[in-house]
């Protein structure tokens, strides 16, 4: 099998405007801990931080997949991402793959994983013409690896400390040298974690380079809170850039899906900054709110959204994901809404599947626009921010959509 990187997205920057990617949430369980994680959230290592998908069978995430074609023509590609490791679920990930490739065959599939437990499958997965393999690395010294993983469970075992970080990096190392050898294109994740790996990962792009991966891409560690690493900070976009400089001599690098980044660099102003402002002072808003189940789609009611997804368009006309912002917790009436024009006090826009009058009024009085509209949350995003029609717009969100109807449950407005 050749690797095929040209039109993907994750591994090509230019393909990345062109074609879309879905994400299937079918893999729930993780066979790792890494430090650096919350389970409350999906998988960081290849979803936007503070994101919970909310998990799906096989059979459902195909229907998933055929709505969102149907609203879409533009995905290409399919991952299977999480929300924890698709190999400590192997047989919803398999059988996912497996009916997505025989009513798509054209479709490209893609798969992220720790690479603890993907060796055994990795002839499963040529069959199936999986083309993209991701995997995490984040050391290639097990005394380093021990800093960042708590435990590995590997064939019903519990490894812990220096012997779980020994396992894990074994491992994979054994999938990427075997990755290659049967085609697959691969990419490598490394999370530079400052004071952990920083120096090390440059020891990593050297390794994984020489074992063939194709691509590096480096994510800056995202602090959640409520984890280990809940006192280390986050590192500079300065130190990203040193590093992604000095080993890209060895391994071509990824930059794009830079959320982390964009999140540590902080371009907002701060809820308690624009309530300072002079009152008739206008309020800077260079983001859009997005009320989303797993990320792709604009798919959720307001009432029922329990956090929204922060985007921004850059001058080159480039979407991207901020962050995700949680939302307050229902009931509580007017107060709720109050609460939620704080939360977003920097959007100029709320974009919804549904949504009640009583919290559009709210809302607006704080000036920011509720807009019902359903599709594929990309398209819609660059839309509104490079000034096309809303009334066009939502029309043909409509017609993908069958109806313009609210789907909440009409209870949860309150
Ligand atoms: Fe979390 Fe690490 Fe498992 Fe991903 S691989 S879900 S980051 S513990």
């Amino acid at each position: 099998m050749k690797p095929v990187i040209a039109n993907h997205s994750s591994f090509n920057e230019a393909s990345r405007h062109q074609f879309g990617r879905i994400h299937l949430p079918v893999a729930p369980k993780c066979n790792i801990q890494c430090n650096y994680c919350n389970r409350q959230y999906d998988c960081v290592h290849e979803n936007p931080p503070g994101i919970t998908s909310r998990v799906l069978a096989p059979q459902q995430a195909l229907q998933y997949l055929d709505q969102a074609m149907a609203l879409s023509p533009h995905i290409t590609t399919v991952a299977i991402t999480g929300p924890g490791d698709p190999f400590a679920n192997p047989d919803a990930t398999m059988e996912t793959l497996r009916l997505v490739r025989e009513k798509y065959p054209w479709i490209s599939l893609c798969i992220a994983t720790n690479g603890l437990a993907i060796l055994p499958w990795i002839d499963t997965l040529a069959a199936l013409q999986v083309n993209h393999v991701t995997m995490t690395i984040n050391a290639v010294d097990p005394e380093i690896g021990a800093e960042i993983y708590a435990w590995v469970q590997y064939k019903k075992k519990m490894y812990r400390d220096l012997n779980a970080a020994k396992l894990l990096i074994k491992k994979q190392l054994e999938a990427l040298k075997r990755l290659k050898e049967a085609g697959f294109s691969v990419k490598v994740n490394s999370i530079i974690i400052p004071g952990i790996n920083d120096i090390h990962v440059i020891t990593v792009a050297s390794k994984v380079a020489e074992l063939g991966a194709d691509i590096l891409h480096y994510l800056p560690f995202y602090n959640t809170k409520e984890i280990v690493f809940e006192n280390l900070t986050e590192p500079s976009a300065e130190m990203v850039r040193e590093i992604q400089h000095a080993t890209s001599k060895f391994i071509p690098q990824m930059k794009h899906y830079l959320w982390s980044m964009a999140h540590a660099e902080e371009m907002q102003l701060k809820p308690a900054e624009t309530a300072a402002l002079p009152e008739k002072t206008p309020v800077y808003r260079p983001y859009i709110a997005v009320s989303s189940l797993e990320g792709v789609m604009i798919n959720q009611h307001l009432g029922e959204s329990e956090r929204f997804l922060i985007y921004t368009m850059d001058a080159t006309g480039k979407c991207t994901l901020v962050n995700a912002r949680k939302a307050p917790q229902a009931g509580g009436g007017e107060q709720r809404w109050n609460e939620l024009a704080e939360t977003l006090s920097d959007c100029r826009t709320i974009l919804v599947s549904g949504a009640g009058e009583a919290p559009k009024k709210v809302l607006n009085r704080h000036g920011i626009e509720v807009i019902v509209i359903e599709g594929v949350i990309k398209e819609i995003v660059v839309g509104i921010f490079s000034g096309q029609d809303l009334q066009e717009l939502i029309r043909k969100s409509q017609i993908h959509a069958g109806s313009s109807n609210c789907r909440g449950t009409g209870k949860k407005c309150g």
